[in-house]
């Protein structure tokens, strides 16, 4: 079983219902300028919790051609229960982890809904004590310039798997950014980290970033996700095979 965590997803904030990250969009100079979401499904924003799970879709469609049975914190576009209209009166696979796998006991509740969703999803990863448990994400800079896919991993012994996915990212040209140090561990802080069971293989990718003008129009081209999702896919069978 490997587990997969497209990152963030509609949350509750004061009564409305709202993306956990900021959108972006085309802005001038050729750069990503911040907005505020309109409320609409479809646009041409950049929103890092309505990309991910079509990188995680994919990914999935590679486990299933591996045999590699798998789960989901939350459900993908283009399925039966993905969009299908949630509580939040938009579809499913655009919500948070938590209104998908059920509620959260545990969790500061100081920190409303979106601190529940983030710990819930390692919360219901471990209780299915799968071989790898990887979320799924984009990255974001307050620098415009910063670029390019990092993959994080827990442990030492997760490192080889971080390497093999990576590489396989880092084959294609456009996916390689200016990161100094692409491959490395996470602070310990993440929720993803902090609240799994020490014994499953966890990773975290950061899949481009949304704040750079280049990495963005490849996360708005379903094409790259598709790629990107199937080379994370690759990656795990490589690893897992090859017994590292
Ligand atoms: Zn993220």
């Amino acid at each position: 079983m490997i587990i997969l965590d497209p990152g963030h997803g509609l949350y509750r904030s004061r009564g409305s219902w709202v993306p956990q990250r900021n959108p972006f969009v085309h802005g001038r100079d050729s750069r990503m300028e911040q907005v505020q979401w309109d409320g609409t499904p479809h646009s041409s924003y950049v929103i890092e919790d309505f990309i991910t799970p079509y990188i995680a879709k994919y990914c999935a469609q590679r486990l299933d051609y591996y045999s590699l049975p798998w789960g989901s914190t939350r459900p993908f576009p283009g399925t039966d229960v993905g969009d299908s209209i949630g509580e939040s009166g938009h579809p499913r696979w655009m919500e948070g982890a938590l209104y998908f796998l059920g509620e959260c006991a545990e969790g500061n509740p100081r920190g409303g809904d979106r601190v529940r969703d983030l710990v819930r999803r390692p919360l219901w990863a471990s209780s299915r004590r799968p071989m790898i448990a990887i979320s799924i994400h984009c990255d974001a800079a307050d620098n415009p310039e910063a670029s390019g896919t990092s993959v994080f991993y827990k442990s030492g012994s997760d490192k080889a798997l971080a390497n093999q996915i990576y590489g396989n990212i880092s084959e294609v040209r456009e996916y390689i950014g200016n990161r100094a140090n692409p491959v490395r561990t996470p602070l310990s802080n993440w929720a993803w980290v902090l609240h799994m069971d020490p014994g499953i293989r966890c990773l975290l990718i950061e899949c481009l970033f949304f704040t750079n003008y280049r990495d963005a129009k490849l996360l708005l081209d379903e094409r790259s996700l598709e790629d990107i999702g199937k080379r994370i896919a690759d990656g795990m069978y490589q690893s897992l095979v090859g017994g590292m």
